[in-house]
Order: structure tokens, then C-alpha cells, then sequence
């Protein structure tokens, strides 16, 4: 059989793509792409021609048989997300599932992801932290999420889309009480912006200023008690200054 490559991609500025992701979406017999209109932006900036198939959420289970068939006939096949890292918060976790029960190799193909992009510039601890992915949009449902994850020690990584991000923060402030936080935006883009500050004071900020763009989302754990009480004098005085790149 061939190859199931997962390809990262960029998270919005185009130069972060490896040299590796180039030679393997060029060398690919074909693409399988969440939105192909999306990637083929990507593909002609670097003059790849490979042929694109859609591969998305809603594709059926025989588009899924469809490729493990070209598989096993032996083309390689790179599979790319709208953004980063495919199988992170998007439908390529399914394929490799797929995949792999039919003896393809899957080969990473490493690159940007939101999450830690986010993370690692934030300023709360990384040496442990979980990744929440998207909550439930059902705010009952979300509410629950929030309760669940109370006790959780670990730097907590959010996906959030930016109408929901005000009321998120307020529910986190109403469930957890205050705590340090870092709201990551249209990372690697021309108006990247970092706000950093507690769950009060950006809940506050972004009632009064209803953000757009891509958004992740950063929350401390809960912090042991003897360095809660200095954690939260450091940060409720960060400046939201904005830290634009
Ligand atoms: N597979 C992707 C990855 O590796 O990061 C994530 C896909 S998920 C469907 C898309 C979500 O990731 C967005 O709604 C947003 O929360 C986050 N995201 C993607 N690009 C981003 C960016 N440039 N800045 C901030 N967050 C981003």
C-alpha cells in the first residue's frame, strides 16, 4: 500500500510551512483537503499542481473508503486541514483510524498548530497542560464542560470562535472564580494579538470589545494554594497593552 501522510499547514502566514510538507504535497499522488478552494490558495503560492480531493466533516463514509482504496492501491496520499495540523480539532483523526486498521502507514508530517503556537507565548506554565479543543456551544452543555474541568491543575488550551469568547470568559469566572489568562488572535497574521490578563478583566475588555478573527484561548489550572495568592497579584496587573508582532 501507499502512504497517508499528514501534512501541516499553515495557520495563516504562509512561509510556516516546512521544507518537508513542500517536497511531500509535490511528490503526493494526491491531496486530500478539508476545503480544497482553501489549499489550492496554498498549492499555487507554491506552484504544486497535485490533484486536490475533498476529504471534510461531512464527507461520507464511502469518500473515506474511497481514498483507503487508492491507498491500498498504492498512491501516497498527503492529507491537509484548512489550517495546522491535520487530526487536531478537524476530521483527520477518522482517516488515520481508517487507516490503520488496513495496515496503511501514516507518517506525520509535523508543523504549526494553533494550540501550541498559543501556548508557549502566553506566559502561564507548559510543562503540563491539556487540550480542551472547541467546548459545546449548548451553554448548558458548556456550563457542565466548565465544571468538570474545576479541579484541573494543568494550563488548559481552549478553541473558541470570537462571538462566543465574552460569554465564555464570564461562564469560566462564574465557575472557576479569577484566574490568569491569555487570549491568543489571528495568530501568525498581520494583526496577531495577545491579550493577557485575568478571566475578569478580559471578560470585561471583550464584552466591551467584540473581537473577530481566529481565537485560542489559554487558562491557568488551578494553582496549588500556597502560589495562588502571588499568581494573581503578577497578573492582575499585566497591562493589556496590545503586544502586536
Ligand atoms: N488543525 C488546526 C490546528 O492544528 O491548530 C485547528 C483546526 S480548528 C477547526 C480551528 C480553530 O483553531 C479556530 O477556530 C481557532 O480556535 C484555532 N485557530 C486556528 N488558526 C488560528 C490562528 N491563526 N490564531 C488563533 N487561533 C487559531
Amino acid at each position: 500500500p501507499g502512504v497517508l501522510y499528514l501534512c501541516a499547514t499553515p495557520i495563516g502566514n504562509l512561509e510556516d510551512i516546512t521544507l518537508r510538507a513542500l517536497r511531500v504535497l509535490k511528490e503526493a499522488d494526491c491531496i486530500a483537503a478539508e476545503d480544497t478552494r482553501h489549499t489550492r490558495k496554498l498549492l499555487s503560492h507554491y506552484e504544486i499542481h497535485t490533484p486536490l480531493v475533498s476529504y471534510h466533516s461531512h464527507s461520507s463514509q464511502s469518500k473515506a473508503d474511497h481514498l483507503i482504496q487508492r491507498l491500498l492501491q498504492g498512491e501516497n496520499i498527503a492529507l491537509v486541514a484548512d489550517a495546522g495540523t491535520p487530526g487536531i480539532s478537524d476530521p483527520g483523526a477518522e482517516l488515520v483510524c481508517q487507516a490503520l486498521q488496513h495496515d496503511i502507514a501514516v507518517v506525520p508530517v509535523p508543523g504549526p498548530v494553533a494550540a501550541i503556537a498559543a501556548l508557549t507565548a502566553a506566559g502561564l506554565p507548559t510543562h503540563k497542560f491539556v487540550f480542551e479543543g472547541f467546548l459545546s456551544n449548548q451553554p448548558k452543555t458548556r456550563r457542565k464542560q466548565l465544571q468538570a474541568l474545576q479541579g484541573e491543575q494543568r494550563t488548559m488550551v481552549f478553541y473558541e470562535s470570537p462571538h462566543r469568547l465574552a460569554d465564555t470568559l464570564r461562564d469560566m469566572l462564574a465557575i472557576w472564580g479569577d484566574r490568569p489568562c491569555a487570549v491568543a488572535r489571528e495568530l501568525t497574521k498581520l494583526h496577531e494579538e495577545f491579550k493577557r490578563g485575568t478571566l475578569a478583566r478580559l471578560a470585561d475588555y471583550y464584552r466591551q470589545n467584540p473581537p473577530r478573527g481566529e481565537i485560542t484561548l489559554i487558562v491557568g489550572g488551578l494553582p496549588p494554594a500556597e502560589a495562588a495568592a502571588r499568581q494573581q497579584e503578577t497578573w492582575a496587573e499585566l497591562s493589556l497593552a496590545e503586544h502586536v508582532a
